[in-house]
């Protein structure tokens, strides 16, 4: 059976997922193990702020979780993947590739180390940079000399991309990196959206030199506010930790900064939330998995509308769960968020792309097509844990 899509029919189709609830939030944080306890412990014993144990202990599990050697918390994801886009070599007036179709954060963080954003476009079935077109891009724009890459147009150079997991779904990692080898760009991954996602069997931001991690409120877990870099090389991580740590040389009363460092560590009182949060990790995973594959099943039939699934190269953590509209309903879209969010299915559209915010509009940029075709068709619903827990 087949029929086609109205706000009408969607409200109907998710509400009827979840009878026994009236409000369906995006995505709200879960608090039902150890957090109690550990924020307590901070509590009782006063370590609350920049020195204690659950930062040591936080940052042992997320190397223990994704596999990556050194992890470095910091104060939220954006200081995070700043501090990665900085430590990959790039110096103000750089360029930065980066995907249009991505929170402002990613290009916030690249303009804050004085890096100017270089829009690129994505593909349609992981929403992350499509490879085959960043290379055409590339052999058009940019150019090789003595091991560094140039833009022909505007001289400057380019050094790293970021590539971003849109909703957790990994992007075409290995694709991507090849891309980059070959122009001799850095990759960072902003894995802001997928701690608990994998790329042929490696967790999201495992594999290259820099990653980015956040724990806001509205992320799959979360230590309030919150991020972590994922580092591979061992120097690179003393110095993620010691730029993120006010550049102060360890000494037991001496102030002695080497640097213009940063006050981004992440507050003991965070670390214990996110101690008891990744605990949780696993449950959360298997129960938004559960909560995709109802919304799958409920929509399998509907003409119009598609729900977006993970890559068949990837395990995504199914963070937050979109349906695609079709072309012909884009110019419905307000509607469409105005009836849901009224009955009660809060629903968000994807971001507005970022060369159109009012600060990278002179950005360089590609051919965003893609991006575009996309922009006004992409709905996230509902897809909290507690949500999923409401169909057990
Ligand atoms: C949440 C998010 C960030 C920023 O993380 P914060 O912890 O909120 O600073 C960066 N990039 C993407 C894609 C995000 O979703």
């Amino acid at each position: 059976m087949s029929f086609p899509i109205t706000p009408e029919s969607l409200i109907k189709t998710i509400k009827g997922v979840f009878p026994s609830l009236q409000q369906l939030p995006l995505h709200e944080p879960r608090f039902s193990g150890n957090e109690w306890a550990y924020v307590k412990e901070c509590l009782d014993t006063g370590w609350v702020s920049s020195v204690g144990k659950f930062v040591d202990l936080f940052e042992r599990h997320l190397t223990d979780y994704t596999g990556s050697p050194h992890a470095v918390a910091c104060v939220n994801g954006t200081a995070a993947l700043e501090i990665c886009v900085r430590l990959a070599g790039t110096q103000a007036g750089d360029e930065v590739i980066v995907p249009a179709l991505t929170f402002a954060a990613t290009a916030n963080a690249i303009a804050h180390c004085g890096g100017i954003p270089h829009f690129v476009d994505c593909e349609r079935t992981s929403l992350g940079v499509d490879a085959e077109k960043l290379r055409q891009y590339l052999s058009e724009t940019a150019q090789v000399l003595d091991g560094t890459c140039f833009n022909r147009t505007t001289g400057r150079k380019i050094k790293t991309l970021v590539i971003v997991h849109v909703f957790g779904h990994p992007a075409d990692i290995d694709a991507i990196s090849a891309v980059c080898n070959e122009f001799k760009i850095h990759v960072v991954e902003d894995a802001a959206e997928a701690l608990g996602s994998f790329y042929k069997g490696r967790h999201a931001g495992s594999t290259s030199e820099l990653a980015a991690l956040s724990f806001n409120g509205n992320k799959i877990l979360t230590t309030g506010g919150g991020g972590a870099i994922l580092v591979r090389n061992p120097e690179l991580a003393k110095l993620a930790k010691h730029l993120t740590t006010t550049a102060k040389r360890p000494h037991a009363w001496e102030f002695f900064h080497d640097q213009v460092g940063y006050n981004y560590r992440l507050p003991n009182i965070n670390a214990a939330l996110g101690c008891a949060q990744l605990e949780q990790l696993p449950r959360f995973l298997e129960i938004k998995r559960r909560l995709h594959e109802t919304y799958a099943s409920v929509f399998q039939n509907s003409s119009g509308v598609s729900l977006l699934a993970e890559p068949t190269y990837a395990r995504s953590n199914y963070w937050l769960n979109a349906l695609v509209l079709a072309p012909s309903l884009a110019d419905q879209r307000e509607v469409f968020l105005k009836s849901m969010n009224e009955a009660g299915v809060m629903t968000r559209p994807i971001w507005t792309l970022l060369h159109r915010l009012p600060m990278y509009q002179s950005c360089p940029r590609s051919d965003l097509s893609v991006s575009e075709n996309l922009e006004k068709r992409v709905l996230n619903i509902p897809s909290g844990v507690g949500l999923g827990e409401a169909l057990l």
